[in-house]
């Protein structure tokens, strides 16, 4: 078989660049080794009650600029609930802590929210502001600079008490991060930071549908409609080609698919897998792909008999002793659920603690933890459980590892990279993928002659963040 371009790997990173290639004459081939597409954003019918159920609850952000364009392209921007009344509510037995967004201009926006915590003092608080100016200046070579330190190592060295790490950083580097803050890249929960205190207006937001019915049938219609071919339980064995000859891949069951271009959207593990070994010296990303450790999830769904909250999620403040960290209630999220009673999400993040530990084991003690913010959770009738154990959410952003993170471009002529995992200036997540996917896009296209701007870059900051940053730029220092 013979294509234009080969996507190996139906994530939301494939399909992206899939539908990045549409309406320019190239002929796309996505070849995915499952039965469905969405990789690890997808969703599935639970066959008890018929709903349908994420591989585990997502978020998105309202600076996820590129995932929110690839909706507005697939008509589904819309289908996202966004959190009007506060960024997050965090919940730290017994208190539970609202986090808005201020009328001050960020990042003094979040200073109220962050002194109304019971167990935060002015002192705790005052101890972050060096960090926070740091943030506020961060260039992308102090982030590749502080990527060999340890995110733990690092604040304490700036002066940030126990208690302020203990309750936002080790809390922000697990739920965001997905790893504790002593493993976690300086330079990776920085950058992320500075897109906290450089957004006036930052919004969490929530499919109000399946992950999946977000993007697959749209994306895989508008690819077909094109003329391409989505090829599923067409897992690939084996990337082919030779020096500046057309790249390819030997799929599981013999195929062979040539291609003038070859993008790899699968993740870091995969590519292992299918790199033929005399190519390993050939690109340096090639020689690094086992730095990339996965952090493993599990989600756990719950459907209580009643409606045990109004909120959309919360999470819980870093302890040595939890389990889950952020919880959904897809009653308040879902179109047309409304009325109904509680389904909870939870998510045990960097998830060996719970490696020993049954099913029933987890579901009882989720429950447990959902009922010292909701009490009634104890003691209400538990319908239904399911508990998702995935090997990996994302790539485990270690210290050393934001430098490792390869371009879109390989040595190989005719292979390009995407997924999250990839450099997109983005922690490994959807907006990540998606922005990779229209990266290797633009690529194809600019060496095709078809030039065309796909991939949004990261928005101006805004407020006294932003006003430092340009400050920084004019002034070079
Ligand atoms: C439980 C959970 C919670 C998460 N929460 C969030 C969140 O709140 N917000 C957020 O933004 N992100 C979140 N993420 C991360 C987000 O889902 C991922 O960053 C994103 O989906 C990665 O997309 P991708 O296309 O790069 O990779 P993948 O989704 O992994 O896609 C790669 C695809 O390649 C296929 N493949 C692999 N090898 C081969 C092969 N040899 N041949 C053919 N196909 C192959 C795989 O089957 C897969 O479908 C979460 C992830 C999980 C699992």
């Amino acid at each position: 078989m013979y294509t234009d371009v080969l996507i190996i790997g139906g994530g939301i990173a494939g399909l992206a660049c899939g539908v990045g290639l549409c309406g320019n004459g190239l002929r796309v081939v996505v070849v995915e080794q499952s039965a469905a597409l969405g990789g690890r954003a997808r969703s599935w019918v639970d066959r008890e009650t018929g709903d349908v159920v994420d591989i585990g609850p997502h978020i998105l952000l309202s600076e996820y600029r590129n995932m929110l364009r690839l909706l507005e392209l697939l008509g589904t921007r819309e289908r996202i609930a966004w959190r009007t009344d506060r960024f997050i509510t965090l919940f730290e037995k017994p208190h539970a802590v609202p986090v808005r967004m201020g009328r001050l201009p960020a990042p003094l926006h979040f200073v109220r929210s962050i002194l109304s915590a019971p167990t935060i003092s002015i002192a705790d608080a005052n101890s972050n502001a060096r960090t926070t100016w740091t943030a506020m200046r961060l260039t992308e070579d102090d982030v590749q600079r502080l990527d060999g330190v340890a995110a733990a190592d690092f604040l304490r060295g700036q002066g940030v008490t126990k208690r302020f790490r203990d309750w936002f950083w080790a809390s922000t580097a697990m739920s965001i991060m997905n790893v504790p803050l002593e493993r976690c890249s300086a330079g990776a929960l920085l950058r992320f930071y500075q897109l906290l205190l450089g957004h006036n207006d930052l919004r969490m937001g929530f499919p109000a549908i399946g992950l999946s019915e977000l993007y697959v049938p749209q994306a895989t219609r508008r690819i077909e409609a094109d003329g391409g071919r989505i090829l599923t339980q067409s897992g690939v064995k084996r990337l082919t080609g030779a020096d500046g000859a057309p790249v390819g891949a030997v799929l599981a069951d013999g195929t062979r698919v040539d291609a003038r271009w070859c993008v790899s959207a699968v993740p870091p593990q995969s590519l292992g897998e299918i790199l033929p070994p005399e190519w390993r010296g050939r690109d340096p990303a090639f020689a690094e792909l086992s730095a990339f450790e996965p952090s493993p999830y599990v989600s756990t769904y719950l459907w209580f008999d009643r409606k045990l909250t109004r909120e959309p999620s919360w999470a819980r403040v870093w302890s040595p002793s939890n389990l889950n960290y952020d919880s959904y209630d897809l009653s308040n999220i879902r179109s047309g659920w409304e009325a109904r009673p509680s389904v909870i999400a939870s998510n045990i993040i960097y998830s060996h603690r719970a490696d020993g530990m049954s099913d029933e084991a987890i579901v009882d003690a989720t429950r447990r933890e959902i009922a010292e913010y909701l009490p009634e959770a104890a003691w209400s009738t538990l319908r239904h459980a399911r508990v998702h154990r995935i090997p990996m959410a994302i790539p485990c952003p270690f210290p050393g590892t934001e430098r490792k993170r390869p371009p879109t471009r390989t040595a190989l002529p005719g292979l390009l990279l995407a997924g999250d995992w990839t450099r997109t200036g983005f922690p490994a997540c959807m907006e990540s993928a998606v922005r990779s996917g229209w990266l290797a896009a633009e690529q194809i296209l600019a060496e095709a002659g078809r030039p065309r701007r796909l991939a949004l870059g990261l928005d101006a900051r805004e407020g006294i963040t932003g006003l430092v940053q340009r400050l920084r730029r004019a002034t070079g220092t």
